[in-house]
């Protein structure tokens, strides 16, 4: 049998409303338990949208009178008004992960806000964030959460510092290929940081990848012996992907694939070294990610040098 975390980012109130529901009843019939990391805060996932739309787009569709067809909701969320705040108006989908037995962590208080600008927070400005997020799940848990997965792979040395001041288990906040605690200016953090191993959806569909060998290429990608991380979104894979998504678990279980939250592999782990974050780019995405850098001594999970092989 070949283990892989399965952990499932739910960036939106849409991605909450309908995907996290979704993806419950798909992987309770598979019988499969994943890490969900949500965003709490504000949807302002527009501003996102506002980005993308050049100002010849917006001079044609004010001219053909867009709105009206498509409505000004989807680029008004969060550009004009503050956006709904996730977790006080759909706390329900939380919840239910929970209680489904899924492992449920913190991704992010406002998504949008943390992608955008953390690379010019301070850290008490991200430990603002982290900790309006905490509060909130804690809330509507009735239990602090004891993950965290930093929105789109961003982390900086300042916001690695505030993350450490939490009292979680384990940090899912960058690419890399094994288990690690991350050393910033000379200093190893406590918390062990699970990379993501595998590319996203949206990194390899159109690129490497048709919607019809997406799945055998991802699934040839899942190896023995190694660490295997997979993020899907709620939003993609809970919603519009959600067949493909389907046939991913089946063709997974003819291999043999046994899904697990991150926390189940983080158990099963003897050795955890140390590595540096640094900023990269993968193919398939705009901007910078974090990314494990070299690997630099091997630590067992108590924290002893275990480099004696
Ligand atoms: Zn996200």
């Amino acid at each position: 049998m070949t283990l892989a975390g399965l952990r499932i980012d739910v960036d939106t109130l849409r991605g909450t409303r309908i995907g996290v529901p979704n993806l419950i009843d798909l992987l309770a019939r598979y019988h499969v338990r994943a890490s969900f990391f949500f965003a709490v805060g504000p949807d302002n996932m527009g501003r996102h949208l506002w980005r993308l739309v050049r100002p010849t787009f917006l001079i044609k569709m004010l001219r053909t009178r867009a709105a009206s067809l498509y409505g000004w909701d989807i680029l008004k969320r969060g550009t004009l008004v503050p956006g709904p705040v996730i977790g006080k108006r759909y706390p329900g989908p939380i919840r239910e992960a929970a209680e489904a037995g899924h492992e449920v962590g913190l991704h992010a208080w406002d998504h949008h806000h943390w992608q955008a600008r953390v690379e010019r927070m301070d850290q008490h400005a991200v430990t603002g964030q982290i900790q309006k997020g905490y509060d909130l799940l804690t809330d509507i848990l009735g239990r602090s959460p004891n993950c965290a997965a930093a929105p789109a792979w961003r982390v900086t040395p300042e916001a690695l510092q505030a993350l450490d001041q939490f009292p979680f288990r384990f940090l899912s906040d960058c690419r890399g290929q094994s288990m690690f605690r991350p050393v910033v200016d000379g200093r190893q953090l406590s918390h062990v940081q699970i990379p993501t191993t595998l590319p996203t959806y949206d990194e390899l569909i159109g690129l490497e990848c048709t919607a019809e060998t997406y799945n055998d290429h991802l699934l040839e990608m899942i190896q023995p012996e190694i660490l295997n991380v997979l993020t899907i979104h709620a939003e993609a894979e809970g919603i519009s992907c959600l067949p493909l998504f389907r046939d991913f678990l089946d063709k997974a279980r003819q291999r043999d694939i046994a899904f697990k939250p991150l926390g189940d592999i983080l158990s099963q782990t003897q050795k955890i070294g140390t590595s540096i974050i640094q900023q990269s780019t993968v193919a398939g995405r705009d901007g910078w990610i974090a990314c494990q850098g070299e690997i630099s001594e091997q630590f067992n999970s108590t924290g002893n040098s275990a480099n004696d092989e």
